[in-house]
């Protein structure tokens, strides 16, 4: 028999933030030399090292210096489906979703095709720095499948929906609200709640879902305790005006949502670079989540988001990198595309490194209302951690080696460091990449 596991504790430079910087100061946590205390997959102990070895002689010494860490990274909107197609350059949504992404997902009939794609998929997740994220799966039931395995087999916390869509895309894309029901209900008693599995309720959005299968949606989520869900909103103004010529009842594009049910806590919607203030209003009383997705929304020139809006009527708001539209899976980098677009929108959000680190954890986790688990070093939570030690002879190690406060060395790193500074990534204590 071993002894009672007495943890692991690491050492290094290390950054959270378990409160919001957007409502309270001093939200940045951070201890230059600080101690990890890991026991039995969960944060044990987070502050000062000398403090922590002091209460904890038993505990194993990962000594980290020359490094940082900080919680695992949260991606709220990612299509698995679209990996090889990033890069499309030049084309606005409806161009972009029918000439680049919707052949590729058509590929993922072939379960195979799926598979390679899948597990291609979670390992730049991981080699990236998120352990945790929210995924579109397939249009298919079994490529859906293959996602969820690969989430597993890879560690990850991997939440995620086969896609639903009965109208406007091309047939092979389409389900019977039926076959969707049926579909779904499997891959939730499958995955739903297995490992650090989840299941999202993911119809593709208004414009390719009938009345009817926003209704499975609806029946999907009551029949399913604590299934999360997700979609699209208010991306451009193409699509904006053909949902509301397909729903003429609705006020306005969350209102055919409303109408289903589809929103609340747990529920994330990506985008809404166009909305009408009463809808940030109603996602704000509402709980529902935005994904925002600063590379997306410019690189499909969708427009520049509104943060002080959300942020000032209290919507929460996360980050995704929405690949294939997105222009890659670093959350570190989706951060700074918000703070770069921020800098030129229209009465944009100056953010600071500490919100930066925020949007990139703490505010995925409330997103996905999982901030009891994961999201920053709170003791009690789960140890996902990212320890990032830029390589040596990098322009992020020329700028740590002159940077002196918590802010600047965060500000570098945000503004620097990539995949490969991602040294190792851990989740629940183990190690998932490097
Ligand atoms: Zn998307």
């Amino acid at each position: 028999m071993n002894g009672p596991d007495r943890g692991e504790l690491l050492r290094a430079p290390l950054f959270h933030t378990p409160r919001n910087p957007f409502l309270e100061d001093h939200a940045l946590e951070s201890h230059w030399d600080g101690g990890l205390l890991i026991r039995d997959g969960r944060i044990a102990a987070c502050g000062d090292f000398e403090t922590i070895r002091g209460a904890n002689p038993g505990a194993t010494i990962t000594d980290l210096r020359g490094g940082f860490l900080i919680p695992g990274l949260i991606d709220t909107h990612i299509h698995f489906p679209q990996l090889r197609v990033i890069g499309g350059l030049g084309r606005t949504l409806l161009d972009w979703l029918e000439e680049c992404a919707l052949p590729e997902e058509a590929r993922m009939a072939d379960e195979s095709y799926a598979r390679q794609i899948a597990e291609r998929f979670v390992h730049a997740l991981a080699s990236h720095g998120t352990t945790t994220a929210l995924v579109f799966g397939a249009h298919f039931s079994a490529a859906t499948a293959e996602l969820f395995e690969a989430g597993a087999k890879a560690g990850l916390r991997i939440v995620s929906g086969m896609v639903l869509s009965d109208r406007q895309l091309r047939p092979e894309l389409h389900q019977t609200p039926e076959a969707a029901y049926r579909d779904s209900r499997d891959l939730i008693r499958s995955f739903h709640g297995r490992g650090r599995l989840l299941y999202a309720v993911t119809p593709r959005f208004a414009l390719s879902t009938s009345e009817p299968m926003l209704e499975v949606c609806q029946t999907l989520r009551r029949e399913n305790e604590g299934v999360r869900f997700q979609t699209h909103l208010n991306e451009n103004s193409r699509e904006i005006e053909q949902v509301a010529r397909l729903f003429p009842w609705a006020s306005d594009y969350l209102a055919v949502y409303e109408r289903f049910g589809l929103g609340g806590h747990g529920a994330v919607m990506a985008h809404n670079v166009r909305p009408a203030a009463s809808e940030i209003e109603r996602l704000a009383a509402g709980g529902t989540a935005i994904a925002h997705c600063p590379s997306s929304n410019a690189a499909l020139g969708s427009g520049l988001f509104a943060m002080k809006r959300h942020i000032q009527a209290g919507v929460r708001v996360s980050l995704g990198t929405d690949v294939g539209g997105g222009t890659g899976f670093g959350i570190l980098k989706e951060a700074l595309q918000a703070y770069l677009l921020q800098r030129i929108a229209p009465d944009g959000v100056l953010l600071h490194a500490a919100h930066m680190l925020y949007l990139a954890t703490r505010a995925g986790a409330e997103a996905l209302a999982l901030d009891e688990d994961i999201g920053d070093f709170h003791p009690g939570k789960a140890a996902d951690i990212v320890y990032i030690k830029p390589p040596a002879d990098s322009p992020l190690s020329a700028v740590l080696e002159r940077t002196e406060t918590p802010e600047e060395v965060l500000a570098a790193i945000f503004t620097l460091a990539d995949a490969e500074s991602i040294h190792h990534v851990r989740v629940e204590g183990s190690i998932v990449y490097g």
